[in-house]
């Protein structure tokens, strides 16, 4: 292609977008004032636009990607599976690598969690959840009708849907909704940089936790499940819990007969250098969610796993009508469980999880530097999810105005030097490919802490 047809062809694809694709948790009017980047292609943990340049993803493609993008063995485990079948419908029927797949979900799963439930996004695994709880409370022998309700973390976030933002703790992405939505309870966050209980550790003795206590004591005879994205918030802006904090809601919801629910489709998938971030706590929910790394960052499949005790509150004559009344059109789709397949190989030939922790010990020392920036607070990290949170006043953690746009003044800079971030307000996350290298995270802090003071040192 020539330059002028280059030229020609991003002009006409930055018009049909701007005239018809409508884009997800974006002010159009914004949008539409700029240039869109546009993605081409990807290779490894690169990606690059429609004129050939690069960028480092350094969020994964939105938290999805493992073993980079055009990952040989993913590619071929997914045109292997197209010479097949490229999708047929779990109604009815069983697939191939549906099967296979839910057998090494069982395997991989913490503890007794061996029934998957298959489902397309983070949002639906979380619907799925949420129903199952509520259903398993009815049905079970030792029925407890009256456990209906939900307990939910403030601050947290389970996906867009009606139910998972019934469930959802971030006011500004959920609040607008609240006549759509079923009440829930809610505890504090454990966030200890932003303590809503005005405290500090250790001194506090995670009295978040107490708040927790507090509610099921109260309240868990309504109640049918609490849930959790354990160990680390991600689209609150990457707050990681205390330590302990899991561990101790899991036996609160034991002592009161409360189903727990963890939300893994961030923290699933090696993220935090474990394959799921509950066993950090040696943890086993009662139902797991899982989504986002599942295939490897290729196609969209989610799982809700549970147990033998849950599942059998299903277990019924036709008649008696316990079936699970759900389900979704391409619930099981051979294409996407084939490329989980292949990804949970490579977990295993790469040894991924002892890469994770190499690289991620490795990024933790190079944190510091920017820690040591004027205007970072907080920096929060789990393996390789971190979020740097910049304010304007380190010693009262005061954040900047919004309107300012921080967050991303600094991400829409660090294109400029082939680097792709995302913000979360204030907060700039970081959440590279698992297969990133060392050299590659160097590159990725050294354009970070440049770019921080550039734009903190020129507030206009
Ligand atoms: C992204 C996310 C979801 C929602 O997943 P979608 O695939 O976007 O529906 C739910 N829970 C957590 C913890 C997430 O990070």
């Amino acid at each position: 292609m020539t330059n002028a047809q280059s030229t020609a062809r991003r002009a006409r694809l930055e018009a049909l977008d701007k005239a018809h694709l409508w884009h997800p948790f974006t002010q159009m009017k914004e949008w539409n004032n700029g240039h869109p980047l546009v993605i081409e292609r990807g290779e490894g943990c690169y990606l690059f636009d429609v004129d050939g340049n690069r960028y480092l993803d350094g969020i994964s493609s939105l938290w999805v990607t493992t073993h980079g993008h055009r990952t040989p063995e993913l590619d071929a485990a997914v045109r292997e599976q197209l010479d097949r079948v490229a999708h047929s419908t779990l109604l009815g029927l069983a697939n191939v690598p549906a099967i296979e797949l839910a057998a090494r979900l069982a395997a991989v799963a913490p503890g007794d969690l061996n029934k998957v439930f298959y489902s397309d996004s983070g949002s639906t695994a979380v619907e799925i959840a949420l129903k199952i709880a509520f259903q398993y409370w009815q049905q079970r022998s030792d029925a407890k009708p009256c456990k209906t309700k939900f307990v939910h973390v403030q601050d947290s976030y389970h996906g867009d849907t009606i139910g998972a933002v019934s469930v959802g703790g971030i006011d500004l992405f959920h609040e607008l909704y609240r006549p759509m939505l079923f009440e829930a309870h809610r505890v504090p966050a454990p966030h200890c940089y932003r303590c809503p209980l005005g405290l500090t550790r250790p001194d506090c003795a995670m009295a978040c936790a107490d708040e927790v206590e507090k509610v099921l004591r109260e309240h868990n005879e309504d109640i049918a499940a609490l849930v959790m994205e354990p160990v680390m918030m991600g689209a609150a802006g990457m707050l990681a819990h205390p330590e302990g904090y899991l561990k101790r809601v899991r036996e609160l919801c034991t002592k009161y007969d409360v189903l727990l629910i963890c939300d893994e489709v961030a923290t699933g998938f090696g993220r935090t250098g474990r394959m799921f971030a509950c066993e950090l706590e040696d943890v086993v929910p009662d139902i797991l969610c899982v989504a986002k790394g599942l295939t490897g960052g290729y196609l969209p499949l989610a799982a809700t796993i549970t147990n033998d005790e849950v599942y059998s509150a299903f277990l019924a004559e036709f008649d008696a009508f316990r079936t699970f009344f759900h389900g979704h059109t391409y619930t099981g789709n051979p294409l996407a469980c084939a490329a989980a397949l292949a990804n949970l190989d490579l977990f295993e030939r790469n040894d991924t999880l002892a890469h994770v922790q190499n690289v991620a010990a490795h990024l933790s020392e190079r944190l510091k530097e920017i820690g040591a920036l004027a205007h970072v607070g907080s920096i929060r990290q789990r393996g390789l999810m971190v979020g740097v949170e910049l304010v304007r006043d380190r010693t009262t953690h005061e954040s900047w105005p919004a309107g300012l746009k921080m967050g991303y003044r600094v991400t829409d800079r660090c294109r400029d030097f082939g680097l792709i971030l995302r913000p979360l307000g204030g907060v700039i996350v970081m959440m590279p490919p698992l297969s990133i290298t060392t050299e590659q995270i160097d590159f990725m802090i050294d354009t970070l802490a440049q770019v921080i003071v550039e734009v903190t040192e020129n507030v206009s």
